[in-house]
């Protein structure tokens, strides 16, 4: 595929964030690019309280397990409201141990999508009432396979992954987002900068040649060795 055919055609995002920890946004979402991104409304948040629609003045949320078991469970009436409580909704998402794997390709299926208008829930405790993700149309979305205190980072590894691909967001033009790892097909070739020997280390004679064919071939030599050596499962995938 062409740099010009993986361009993504939206130009903006918005994130609607539903969590008990309002504060934690936008958190690392204000910094570096994506921070400046969203000073430049390049992509926008509208973070909604969980508590604001709790069941009583104390802002219980949650609440025991049916069946019994140790841990709470987010209650679907509070969380049913605080959905309902926003107009433009989008896909909502709901991020989950138990869901699909987030990865380089299924972000850039999100940032394509023509309305990129999405709704993150952040759960707490033991996660959230199952019934609530029948109700509406919600997808669940795992960012590892490993055991979080709550949503919010992985809402945050969400909004990141996505704004970076947004056009005048990443410096460097396309091909700095193209020519990472997961999207050259494995990961990335060792990186260097000056100086040229440091502590008695030298950058790999061919950087310095000049030599545009040689560069790239050796790159990508390294670059399918490192991913036979560490990811040999992105290779298979690549053949599928
Ligand atoms: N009882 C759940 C884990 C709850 S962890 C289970 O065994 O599957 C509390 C919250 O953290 C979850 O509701 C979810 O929103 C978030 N979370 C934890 N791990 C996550 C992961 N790997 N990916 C995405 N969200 C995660």
């Amino acid at each position: 595929m062409s740099n010009k055919q993986r361009k993504p055609k939206i130009r903006k995002m918005h994130f609607n964030i539903l969590t008990v920890f309002p504060e934690m946004f936008p958190g690392t979402l204000g910094a570096g690019v994506v921070g400046r991104a969203l000073d430049k409304n390049i992509w926008s948040m509208n973070v909604v309280n969980i508590r604001d629609f709790a069941i009583n003045n104390y802002g219980s949320v949650d609440d025991e397990q049916f069946g019994g078991g140790a841990g709470m469970v987010m209650r679907p009436d509070v969380l049913g409201d605080a959905i309902d409580s926003i107009k433009n909704k989008g896909k909502i998402i709901y991020f989950s141990p138990r869901g699909v794997p987030l990865n380089q390709k299924l972000v850039r299926e999100f940032v394509a999508d023509k309305n990129a208008v999405y709704t993150l829930l952040c759960g707490r405790y033991e996660g959230i009432d199952e019934r609530v993700l029948q109700e509406y149309d919600i997808m669940e979305v795992s960012i590892g396979d490993y055991i979080l205190s709550g949503g919010e980072v992985a809402a945050q590894v969400f909004v990141d992954s996505c704004v970076r691909l947004l056009d005048n967001v990443v410096g460097g033009g396309i091909d700095a987002t193209n020519n990472e790892s997961f999207e050259i097909g494995g990961l990335e070739w060792p990186l260097y900068t000056r100086p040229s020997v440091w502590r008695g280390r030298n950058v790999p004679e061919v950087l310095l040649s000049g030599h545009h064919g040689n560069i790239e071939r050796w790159r990508k030599q390294q670059s399918v060795d490192i991913t036979k050596a560490r990811r040999p499962d992105l290779i298979k995938e690549n053949k599928k």
